[in-house]
């Protein structure tokens, strides 16, 4: 239930510009909505095709979607089959938008919705396109056939190719803000004792909700993380192959977490680095924390690697080298200092 359209928050500025665009009939064919993970982008792109496609009366719907009309109801439960969302390719094992689904899309929308009075094309996220697939979507971003219109979705708009950032109206989400996300929150897990996520989560609702679902793995795999950062290159080498045992559609997704995880990991190393009033994403184990070595500049080397792995990943199949090459430097930066020391 938290996921649905109608449980929205944040942001309100920019539904009411869409609101304002829609009903003068200024919506650009083409927008990309940029901004933090878990901040609402989807679904405000599903939200705007609700909008878009609204049978209720003018009156009602010029104030925005009504959420009980046939349309409303099939794009909130995912079925309105002109509202055509597209994500990583399933026949893919790495995570990219592929050019043949850019190809089939292009085919599929020159005929007329069925249903819609505009058909939405959700492109999310968009820095997942191959080039060939962005360069052969080029010309349809330019300019789609009249019933239909795109919206892009990423977190950092310098990852897609210039010659897309220039086909498209761009729209910046920004984090909700704090006491917003934190009665949110309340509201939707049926608990005031949220911590601090609100704060940890920086205003991404999407986020704040995986932090609390998934906290039992979170806290296993920060734990195994941690311990296996201070071990030798054949512990380290036998932890990932189990890791990343079995088929991909399994160890990906763990992999990502830990990603995850491991990105709060190093922003509470820079805070403690600092000194910082700041809370810690992992205030459970700060004694643990302080006993690594946590130079700033040696930190931003890991965040750069992180990086680099999530870019990586969709490239390359094999997650294992790079989880190796990673924990590798980490055990060189953020314990062996520290061993040396004693
Ligand atoms: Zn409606």
């Amino acid at each position: 239930m938290v996921f649905m359209v109608n449980n929205i928050i944040g942001n309100k500025d920019i539904r009411d510009r869409l609101l304002r665009l829609s009903n003068s009939g200024q919506l650009h064919h083409c927008l990309l909505f940029e901004g933090p993970i878990g901040v609402g982008k989807h679904l405000h792109a599903l939200w705007l095709a609700k909008l878009i496609n609204c049978l209720a009366e003018p009156h009602i719907r010029s104030q925005g979607p009504c959420g009980s009309c046939w349309s409303c109801r099939m794009i909130e439960k995912g079925d309105h089959g002109d509202i055509v969302v597209v994500g990583y390719d399933p026949e893919k094992i790495t995570r990219v938008i592929s050019v043949k689904q850019a190809r089939t899309l292009i085919a599929n929308i020159q005929v007329h919705p069925a249903r819609a009075r505009k058909r939405v094309v959700v492109i999310d996220p968009a820095e997942a396109m191959r080039i060939e697939a962005a360069n052969a979507l080029l010309k349809t971003l330019e300019e789609p056939p009249s019933s239909t219109m795109f919206v892009l979705i990423c977190d950092f708009a310098d990852q897609l190719l210039p010659t897309i950032r220039s086909r498209v109206q761009r729209i910046r989400f920004r984090p909700v803000p704090r006491e917003d996300l934190a009665s949110w929150i309340a509201q939707n897990q049926n608990t005031s004792d949220s911590g601090s996520i609100p704060i940890l989560s920086e205003g991404a609702p999407g986020f704040a909700l995986q932090m609390m679902e998934d906290k039992e793995e979170w806290c296993t795999l920060r734990d195994e993380f941690l311990m296996i950062i201070q071990k030798g290159d054949s512990a380290q080498i036998k932890w990932v192959a189990s890791f990343c045992s079995g088929s991909k559609q399994v160890w990906l997704p763990s992999l990502i977490l830990l990603l995850d995880i491991i990105s709060t990991l190093l922003r509470d190393w820079v805070v403690l680095a600092f000194d910082s009033p700041l809370p810690l994403y992992h205030e459970d184990v700060r004694d643990r924390l302080v006993k690594f070595h946590h130079n700033p500049v040696l930190l931003s080397k890991l965040f750069v690697h992180i990086e680099q792995i999530r870019k990586d990943l969709r490239i390359h199949v094999n997650g294992s080298l790079l989880l190796e090459s990673f924990l590798a430097k980490a055990h060189r930066l953020l314990f062996l200092p520290m061993v040396q020391r004693r």
